[in-house]
């Protein structure tokens, strides 16, 4: 069943989905000049877990659907002997045997190495690469089925599911989805092309993740809210505005940069500012930096976007309790830092040219406020 879904998927995806991109393709350039190819297989692998899933849920009933729920506990222990275990190897690999040398990062600070890594791009093999698997595969293919679970829960407990239940899961979904839909868009992103593998990202995405950002679900679970009519369709428009200008803005940056600028942003040619950065290997590069578009009203749009998205999935759960709020919490802050740690690199890559983008475009976050 799995070959044939591998065999026709790829297929399938490729000629019916619009805008969907699969196959090999390429990141960004390393500091040290390294092009990496990734194979772009997510929405298949996520497909294939959900039919799965589904299929045993309808029909064979090899398992509980609740079994996630079921088992969250000794599931925590696994994902954090996974997540430490991944992490201690990228370390080890880092020192004894990197993927490549001119990529790795020694601060001298053992601590350090190992939360942020030493790696820049850990492989095994030609196709298996540490970030794209681990940032890109059991958290966030997890997150929908923990969701579903979460679901399951509430029908086995109270024999209906609360449309706040729903609500999280299909704006979780979307986000989800469009992750996958968007794979190769996710190259070009600040995990795969700035961090290093480390702590910070292997344990991250094996506990922090589907852990944290499954929440509202659970929180679900034990609290079973059911919106009032007005509140579930304010909190569905703020979760789908949100989830528009978050998919807008990556999508203009994607576009922009992958044509070089040749394109149109809101019916215009994108207007830019030059810039150019130096290599560790002393080779000089230029590059451009969009004002057009959502990009013109402020720096981190997409993070905007992605916050009132957040906000949403929170505002899902009513305003009993303070806890399903961790996550809009940890969103702001999460992002509010690394907005401020990509332009700080942007910085000292880009000197005096990211200087005049700034100029031009002045905002971070909120258009006049921040
Ligand atoms: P971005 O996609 O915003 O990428 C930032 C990089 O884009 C910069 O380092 C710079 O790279 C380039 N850039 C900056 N400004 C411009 C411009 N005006 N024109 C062209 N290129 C520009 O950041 P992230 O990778 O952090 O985020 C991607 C998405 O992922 C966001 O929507 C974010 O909300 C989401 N995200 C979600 C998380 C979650 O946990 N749910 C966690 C992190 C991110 P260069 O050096 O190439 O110039």
């Amino acid at each position: 069943f799995q070959v044939v879904l591998y065999v026709s998927i790829p297929d399938f995806c490729h000629k019916f989905l619009p805008g969907y991109v699969g196959g090999v393709q390429e990141g960004a350039v390393t500091p040290a000049g390294v092009v990496n190819k990734y194979e772009i297989n997510g929405l298949q692998a996520w497909i294939i877990t959900h039919v799965l899933w589904f299929a045993n849920a309808s029909c064979f009933h090899f398992f509980s659907p609740t079994i996630i729920f079921d088992n969250w506990i000794p599931l925590l222990w696994c994902a954090n002997i996974l997540g430490y275990a991944v992490s201690t190897f990228a370390m080890i690999k880092g020192y004894f045997f990197p993927t490549n040398a001119k990529d790795c990062k020694f601060t001298g600070n053992f601590f350090y190495d190992y939360m942020m890594g030493i790696e820049f791009n850990p492989r095994i093999g030609k196709w298996f690469d540490f970030k794209l698997f681990f940032n890109g595969r059991p958290g966030i293919v997890a997150w929908t089925l923990i969701n579903l679970s979460f679901a399951a829960k509430q029908q086995e407990l109270y024999g209906e599911v609360t449309n706040s239940m729903i609500l999280v899961n299909v704006l979780q979904g979307i986000y989800v989805l469009d992750f996958f839909w968007n794979e190769a868009w996710y190259l070009k992103t600040i995990d795969i092309c700035h961090d290093h593998f480390g702590w910070y990202l292997g344990w991250g995405d094996c506990v922090w993740l589907p852990y944290l950002y499954t929440l509202q679900g659970l929180y679900l679970v034990y609290h079973p809210v059911q919106l009032c009519t007005a509140h579930a369709v304010g909190v569905l428009m703020l979760g789908l505005l949100g989830y528009s200008i978050f998919r807008i803005t990556n999508h203009q940056k994607d576009l922009f940069r992958r044509t070089n600028g040749n394109c149109r942003i809101w019916g215009k040619k994108p207007e830019y500012i030059e810039c150019s950065y130096v290599s560790v290997d002393g080779t000089k590069y230029y590059s451009k930096l969009m004002t057009s578009g959502f990009w013109g009203w402020a720096r981190h749009f997409n993070y905007t976007g992605d916050l009132m998205g957040s906000l949403a999935y929170c505002l899902a759960c009513g305003f009993e309790h303070i806890l399903p709020y961790f996550y809009i919490i940890y969103m702001t802050i999460l992002l509010t830092h690394r907005c401020i740690r990509d332009e700080h690199r942007c910085c000292s890559k880009y000197g005096k040219d990211w200087k005049h983008y700034t100029a031009a475009v002045p905002y971070r976050l909120l258009p006049g406020i921040f």
